[in-house]
């Protein structure tokens, strides 16, 4: 007898393949192995194994030796079972969710030691501009060679010739290097009464090692992350690991410093900014079940964890838990399903729920810990409107009277404001006054968006930048082009001309861009080196700044245009966000909206402060839509870089749209992003009561049709808008 091996791989769109193991490999299922495709080979997982009659053939196929068994704790039942119903979900290949698991390849290889390079401070006899611009970059950063090429935009050669003349010299880093251990008992909180209880549940479930889904609802401030630590601590005394999902990098700064203090040292992150050496180093001591805590964006949710004994979804209700390319899956859902198919607790945690998670609780499904009140007494803030139609700002301004005065009486008490607009850059559109020439992406069906702070108008979709320019490029006038509406730089100009003495800071993805970044600003606002903070949706998430009294939203209804039926949902979460920055230490906050609908049922539930009318309403309003999570939607869209091909598949596919009860089918219409970094792209929704397996209807839709290789149909199944 020898054994037959069913091996998914890696970089194959295809499913698993058999092969031979050849005698004295020990590979079992989950075993992690090199195999051959053709001339090439790959990486695969061992999905399944038999013992298999000495031969070597079945049926037609010859099989082929399986070359090379890789030193790495095999992936486990449970999580090979995640994976499959992860592409069965979501209608994608196992291997590209298989590729989640085996991140980096550079995990798998055998060495325990890496070389890396690093800065002298020496500098080397002969300067070139290269040179000069990559250790500028660089500066005190660590890396792979071509890490650090990439960082410095130059190529391997300028490094490998830097470290020649001595300016960088090597390092060895070792990859089994062992995390420390986060302490449960180190520095545990006196919580309150109502936080204690809320604790208590959750450590109970986690002791029960059963699948068990918790919505931890509480308002901003009312100390989510204490009690969760709680359920932490009680999962590494049971010695089973933790993953907690964080929604934005920059996040992760104030969030690891709080664990520290809690726990006496940070835990594991695993995130798409680290360097390969760190991420090999992360990944195996997942794998071996070393590192007992880790911290990560969604993709953490995929690795190799053996003992996973517990899931916290943070800020649950963030659309970032929703993948929008490769593999289309939510981050969120997945989570409770680990749970599920692994048996643990898993706590999504949130002050906005989603309607979806609302409705789970609702069902009976998951059980909800409400946390009513602030930790510590601390007041929830009023909630003011000012209508934009009867109370405007002046000419060519943004910030309405009766913000202006409040921003006015809380720099007089020496507190903080945080104004609040959801885009980045000076102004979105810039047009030419002259012949109404607008500049566009010539990617993408986007404006571009003017940054005065690098000088440059950029597509917040491709990346597309320009300088920013000095004459109409159509009818060469000088001095015509406008920059209309406003971006956060826009609002900073503005406040700087209203009160020339107040420290401001900018928040966006352009100024935040590191964890370091977003360390720095937390302590320059903590410091009080700051009056006055602008900021996008980064500032709406998980800061605590007890002086700061004030947030002003400068456009409530921005979010409202577009007639996506999110859209409502989507404003009221992000704008009870950013309220819940103000006035959760001692003093009271108060929270100004701008809007010209003063008569919306998402505003003015917002500016009574009832949450509860809010969801009644949106819950109600989706179930006369049969939207989520009443009914189901599905989007496909079809892209290509060639127009026609694009519209003539999208026709295609559209043609043969299955007729039934309970399913319909809208468009082909043009995406909401029509063109997208050069491609064009077309979309069907599918709506479809709960009854119906859309899975399993798209799939037998698209199996008989066939395009052209150019052209690109994705599946997104529950997308985020609908
Ligand atoms: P949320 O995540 O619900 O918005 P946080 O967990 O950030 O709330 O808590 C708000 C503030 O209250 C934080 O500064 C936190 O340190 C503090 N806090 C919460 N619970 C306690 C506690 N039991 N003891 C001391 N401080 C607490
Ligand atoms: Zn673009």
């Amino acid at each position: 007898m020898s054994s037959r091996a069913r091996v998914l791989l890696l970089n194959a769109a295809l499913g698993p393949l058999d092969y031979r193991v050849p005698h004295g490999m020990d590979a079992k299922p989950g075993s992690i192995v090199v195999a051959p495709l053709g001339p090439r080979q790959l990486i695969g997982v061992v999905w399944e194994a038999d013992a298999f009659p000495d031969v070597e053939t079945v049926g037609d196929n010859r099989l082929r030796n399986l070359i090379d068994l890789i030193d790495a704790p095999p992936i486990p039942a449970t999580l090979r079972r995640l994976i499959e119903w992860t592409a069965d979900y979501y209608l994608a290949p196992p291997a590209a969710v298989l590729r989640m698991t085996l991140s980096s390849m550079a995990a798998l290889e055998g060495a325990r030691t890496v070389i890396e390079y690093r800065a002298t401070g020496r500098l080397p006899d002969r300067m070139t501009d290269q040179r000069t611009q990559a250790m500028e970059r660089i500066g005190e950063r660590q890396g792979l060679i071509r890490e650090l090429a990439m960082i410095g935009g130059v190529s391997d050669a300028v490094i490998r010739g830097l470290v020649k003349a001595d300016a960088f010299e090597p390092v060895e880093v070792n990859v089994d290097t062992p995390f420390p251990d986060p302490d449960p008992a180190h520095a545990p909180p006196a919580l309150s009464d109502e936080q204690a209880a809320a604790a208590g549940q959750f450590v109970s479930a986690v002791e029960a090692r059963a699948f068990a889904p918790f919505l931890l609802d509480g308002v901003t401030g009312s100390g989510k992350t204490e009690v969760y630590f709680e359920a932490i601590a009680a999962a590494m005394r049971e010695g089973r690991q933790v993953l907690v999902l964080l929604p934005e990098i920059a996040l992760t700064e104030p969030f690891l410093e709080r664990f520290e203090k809690r726990f006496g040292c940070v835990p594991v992150s695993w995130h798409s900014g680290l360097r390969q050496t760190e991420r090999r180093r992360a990944w195996r001591a997942i794998a071996a079940g070393q590192a007992k805590v880790v911290v990560g964006a969604r993709s953490a949710l995929f690795l190799p964890y053996p003992n996973l004994g517990l899931i916290i979804v943070d800020e649950a209700h963030e659309a970032s838990f929703k993948q929008e390319d490769g593999v289309h899956y939510h981050a969120r859902d997945v989570a409770v399903m680990r749970g599920l198919i692994e048996k643990f607790p898993v706590i999504l945690a949130s002050a906005t729920p989603a309607i979806e998670t609302r409705h789970q609780v609702e069902l009976g499904r998951y059980r909800e810990i409400r946390l009513p009140a602030r930790f510590g007494g601390a007041q929830m803030p009023a909630i003011t409107g000012i209508n934009l139609l009867t109370d405007p700002p002046e000419r060519g301004r943004w910030i309405a009277p009766p913000l202006v005065q409040a921003i006015d009486e809380t720099m007089a008490r020496g507190e903080q404001s945080l104004l609040f607009l959801n885009r980045r850059g000076y102004a979105p559109l810039t047009l030419c006054r002259h012949c109404g020439y607008r500049f566009q992406c010539p990617n993408c069906t986007a404006w571009m968006v003017e940054h005065r702070l690098t000088h440059r108008l950029a597509c917040h979709h491709c990346g597309h930048v320009i300088p920013t320019p000095r004459f109409c490029p159509e009818c060469k006038e000088e001095d015509a082009l406008v920059a209309c509406g406003p971006g956060v730089e826009r609002i900073a100009d503005e406040v700087k001309a209203l009160w020339p003495d107040a420290r401001t800071a900018i928040v966006t993805s352009d100024t935040l861009w590191s964890p370091a970044k977003a360390a720095e600003f937390v302590k320059s606002v903590e410091a009080g080196d700051v009056d006055i903070i602008i900021g996008t949706q980064l500032v709406t998430k998980g800061y605590h700044f007890p002086n700061l009294t004030l947030v002003g939203v400068i456009d409530a209804d921005l979010g409202l245009e577009g007639g996506d039926l999110r859209a409502a949902e989507r404003t009221f979460q992000q704008i009870m966000q950013v309220a819940g920055r103000a006035g959760r230490g001692e003093k009271p906050g108060h929270v100004y909206i701008q809007t010209r609908m003063p008569e919306a049922g998402v505003i003015e539930a917002l500016v009574d402060g009832d949450a509860e009318r809010f969801y009644a309403a949106e819950t109600e309003s989706r179930r006369r839509a049969n939207a989520p999570p009443f009914g189901r939607f599905a989007a496909i869209v079809i892209s290509s870089e060639d127009a026609e091909e694009a519209a003539a598949t999208a026709r295609l596919i559209g043609k043969s749209a299955p007729v039934m009860e309970g399913l319909r089918v809208y468009g082909p219409a043009p995406a909401p992003l029509a063109v997208l970094r050069g491609r064009h792209r077309h979309r069907l929704l599918v709506h479809a009561t709960r009854a119906i397996d859309v899975q399993d209807i798209i799939r037998q839709w698209l199996a008989d049709l066939v395009w052209k290789s150019g052209t690109r149909v994705s599946v997104d199944i529950d997308p985020y808008s609908f």
